[in-house]
Protein backbone atom coordinates (compact mmCIF):
# COMPACT_ATOMS: atom_id res chain seq x y z
CA UNK A 1 0.00 0.00 0.00
CA UNK A 2 1.45 3.54 -1.02
CA UNK A 3 1.69 5.93 1.80
CA UNK A 4 0.04 9.64 2.35
CA UNK A 5 2.28 12.64 1.33
CA UNK A 6 1.04 14.46 4.38
CA UNK A 7 0.93 12.08 6.96
CA UNK A 8 2.53 8.98 5.95
CA UNK A 9 0.12 6.67 6.84
CA UNK A 10 -0.25 3.31 4.78
CA UNK A 11 -3.28 4.06 2.66
CA UNK A 12 -5.56 1.77 0.20
CA UNK A 13 -4.31 1.81 -3.11
CA UNK A 14 -7.75 3.18 -4.11
CA UNK A 15 -8.56 5.45 -1.76
CA UNK A 16 -9.99 8.70 -2.75
CA UNK A 17 -8.61 10.59 0.42
CA UNK A 18 -6.56 9.59 3.00
CA UNK A 19 -9.01 7.98 5.85
CA UNK A 20 -6.29 9.66 8.34
CA UNK A 21 -6.10 13.13 7.52
CA UNK A 22 -8.34 13.64 4.81
CA UNK A 23 -5.94 15.10 2.14
CA UNK A 24 -6.75 14.28 -1.39
CA UNK A 25 -4.91 11.23 -2.45
CA UNK A 26 -7.00 11.52 -6.53
CA UNK A 27 -7.93 14.30 -8.91
CA UNK A 28 -11.79 15.25 -9.43
CA UNK A 29 -12.53 12.77 -6.51
CA UNK A 30 -11.74 9.79 -9.27
CA UNK A 31 -10.14 6.92 -8.19
CA UNK A 32 -8.40 6.14 -11.26
CA UNK A 33 -6.81 9.81 -11.75
CA UNK A 34 -3.68 9.91 -10.01
CA UNK A 35 -2.65 13.13 -7.70
CA UNK A 36 0.62 13.96 -7.69
CA UNK A 37 1.84 15.79 -4.38
CA UNK A 38 4.83 16.96 -3.30
CA UNK A 39 6.02 16.70 0.35
CA UNK A 40 8.08 19.45 0.48
CA UNK A 41 8.12 21.88 -2.31
CA UNK A 42 7.19 22.33 -5.79
CA UNK A 43 7.25 19.04 -8.19
CA UNK A 44 8.09 20.93 -11.25
CA UNK A 45 11.37 20.92 -10.52
CA UNK A 46 11.73 17.03 -11.12
CA UNK A 47 9.00 16.90 -13.90
CA UNK A 48 9.86 15.85 -17.16
CA UNK A 49 7.65 18.34 -18.60
CA UNK A 50 9.12 21.49 -16.84
CA UNK A 51 12.81 19.88 -18.29
CA UNK A 52 11.39 19.96 -21.56
CA UNK A 53 9.62 23.12 -21.33
CA UNK A 54 6.33 21.40 -22.53
CA UNK A 55 4.08 22.45 -19.66
CA UNK A 56 1.53 25.25 -19.97
CA UNK A 57 -0.05 24.90 -16.66
CA UNK A 58 -0.19 28.09 -15.07
CA UNK A 59 1.03 26.69 -11.52
CA UNK A 60 4.46 25.82 -13.13
CA UNK A 61 6.67 26.17 -12.11
CA UNK A 62 5.19 25.70 -8.42
CA UNK A 63 2.83 23.14 -8.07
CA UNK A 64 2.58 21.28 -5.15
CA UNK A 65 -0.02 18.65 -6.72
CA UNK A 66 -0.78 17.98 -10.34
CA UNK A 67 -2.55 15.02 -12.28
CA UNK A 68 0.06 15.44 -15.24
CA UNK A 69 4.01 15.32 -12.98
CA UNK A 70 6.11 12.61 -14.52
CA UNK A 71 9.50 12.14 -13.50
CA UNK A 72 11.92 11.45 -16.33
CA UNK A 73 13.49 8.41 -14.10
CA UNK A 74 9.10 6.89 -15.35
CA UNK A 75 9.22 3.71 -17.61
CA UNK A 76 9.43 4.50 -21.32
CA UNK A 77 5.41 3.24 -21.00
CA UNK A 78 4.32 5.46 -18.36
CA UNK A 79 5.95 8.18 -20.63
CA UNK A 80 3.85 7.22 -23.66
CA UNK A 81 0.91 7.85 -22.03
CA UNK A 82 1.64 11.45 -22.17
CA UNK A 83 -1.19 13.27 -23.61
CA UNK A 84 -1.31 15.10 -27.13
CA UNK A 85 -0.74 18.20 -27.83
CA UNK A 86 -4.58 18.46 -29.04
CA UNK A 87 -5.88 17.29 -25.66
CA UNK A 88 -3.23 19.51 -23.55
CA UNK A 89 -4.83 22.40 -25.45
CA UNK A 90 -8.34 21.40 -24.66
CA UNK A 91 -7.15 21.13 -21.09
CA UNK A 92 -6.03 24.51 -21.32
CA UNK A 93 -9.03 26.05 -23.28
CA UNK A 94 -11.63 24.46 -20.69
CA UNK A 95 -9.52 25.61 -17.49
CA UNK A 96 -9.50 29.32 -19.36
CA UNK A 97 -12.96 29.06 -21.46
CA UNK A 98 -14.91 31.81 -18.94
CA UNK A 99 -11.54 34.47 -19.47
CA UNK A 100 -11.88 33.45 -23.07
CA UNK A 101 -15.25 34.23 -23.93
CA UNK A 102 -14.97 37.66 -21.87
CA UNK A 103 -12.29 38.95 -24.30
CA UNK A 104 -14.01 37.58 -27.19
CA UNK A 105 -17.09 39.63 -26.09
CA UNK A 106 -14.98 42.85 -25.10
CA UNK A 107 -13.45 42.82 -28.40
CA UNK A 108 -16.65 42.27 -30.45
CA UNK A 109 -17.70 44.90 -28.57
CA UNK A 110 -14.88 47.28 -29.17
CA UNK A 111 -15.08 46.20 -32.90
CA UNK A 112 -18.81 46.98 -33.50
CA UNK A 113 -17.96 50.46 -31.45
CA UNK A 114 -15.30 51.23 -33.63
CA UNK A 115 -17.32 50.45 -36.26
CA UNK A 116 -20.13 52.97 -35.83
CA UNK A 117 -18.08 55.95 -34.75
S1 LIG B 1 3.04 18.90 -15.50
FE1 LIG B 1 2.60 19.61 -13.37
S2 LIG B 1 4.44 19.08 -12.21
FE2 LIG B 1 5.00 18.99 -14.40
S3 LIG B 1 5.86 21.03 -14.87
FE3 LIG B 1 3.65 21.08 -15.34
S4 LIG B 1 2.66 21.87 -13.46
FE4 LIG B 1 4.72 21.19 -12.91
ZN1 LIG C 1 -2.86 11.33 5.45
Amino acid sequence: MPDCPHCHQSVPEEAIACPFCRAPLKAFGHPGIPLYQSPSGSLCTTCLYHADDTCTFPQRPYAESCTLYTSPEQTPEAIAYRPSWGNRLRGWVGQRGGWLLLGAIAAMSLILALGNR
